[in-house]
């Protein structure tokens, strides 16, 4: 499925060295000694990694305490609201900031007034594309697998929706509403962006949640895009996921 192109995920900071950290936790649940004081001898980043894989996580051995200890902070961004509503149902070890359109209505408010304006002609590109996501024209299918085609006169009918929605909303505003009151008015998949920050054991515990088919495709996307900065920060734990968890369904225990 092709992704929305104004899908993003950015790496705000990261833990340093968290293959290193692992170990390091790791090592002092067996060492009688200070690991501190070996900090100098710690192996490589790399083998740092492989020690993890091989210590902690192959064969299902699930010692994912030390895996709690880097943690991550990443932006994502132009993703549907509902996708933000999905992720924020996860409460352990992570945390969001998120626009809420109490304090952040002026990009719908621009796009409503200016389609408003009786010279403007609808552009779907530059003005309601970029604050309202709609899905690619497509095959989909329902929950019970039931498919069918979402085409692109039925998107731009949906678009044509929207942009009476965002006129309707920078008319409330300009009556005196608060942003807060006026977000009601909004499309429901209006784009959100957001930051999240997430330890290694809690970001990958979204990702066995969020990447399968089981998740909503813009969820997956998400996972899609929050892979890379995984497989750059924790790369041989990355690579030990995706052979064995990326995409496989799982419940959550
Ligand atoms: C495909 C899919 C469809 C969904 N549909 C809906 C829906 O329609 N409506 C809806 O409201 N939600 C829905 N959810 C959200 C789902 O019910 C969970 O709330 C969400 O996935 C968070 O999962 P989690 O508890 O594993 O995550 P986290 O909050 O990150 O928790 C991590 C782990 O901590 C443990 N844990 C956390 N809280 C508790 C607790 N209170 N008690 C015991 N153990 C706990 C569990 O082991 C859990 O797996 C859906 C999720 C998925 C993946």
């Amino acid at each position: 499925m092709t992704m929305d192109k104004r899908f993003r995920v950015e790496l705000i900071s990261a833990t340093p060295c968290p293959q290193k950290v692992i170990y390091a936790g790791m090592h002092q649940d067996y060492s009688e000694r200070f690991v501190f004081d070996e900090i100098d001898r710690f192996p490589s980043e790399k083998r740092a990694g492989e020690i993890a894989v091989s210590q902690l996580l192959a064969g299902g051995r699930g010692h994912y305490g030390p895996l709690e200890h880097p943690q991550i902070v990443l932006n994502a961004g132009w993703f549907p609201h509902s996708t933000m509503q999905q992720l924020r149902t996860h409460r352990i070890s992570v945390s969001f900031d998120c626009q809420s359109f109490r304090y952040t209505g002026k990009r719908l408010y621009d796009v409503g007034k200016k389609l408003l304006s009786p010279s403007h002609p609808w552009d779907l590109e530059d003005d309601i594309d970029e604050v309202i996501y709609f899905r690619p024209v497509s095959e989909y299918s329902d929950r019970q697998g039931k498919r069918y085609a979402y085409t692109a006169e039925q998107r731009l009918e949906d678009i044509e929706m929207a942009a009476l929605s965002l006129q309707h909303y920078a008319k409330r505003i300009d009556q005196g509403f608060a942003e807060e009151h006026a977000r009601g008015l909004i499309p429901f998949d209006v784009r959100q962006h957001w930051v999240m920050s997430a330890n290694l054991r809690s970001l990958l515990h979204i990702l066995d949640m969020r990447c399968t088919t089981a998740a909503q495709l813009e969820c997956q996307q998400l996972c899609e895009l929050i892979l890379p900065h995984l497989q750059a920060w924790v790369p041989e734990i990355a690579e030990w996921y995706i052979k064995h968890r990326w995409k496989k369904p799982r419940l959550a225990p």
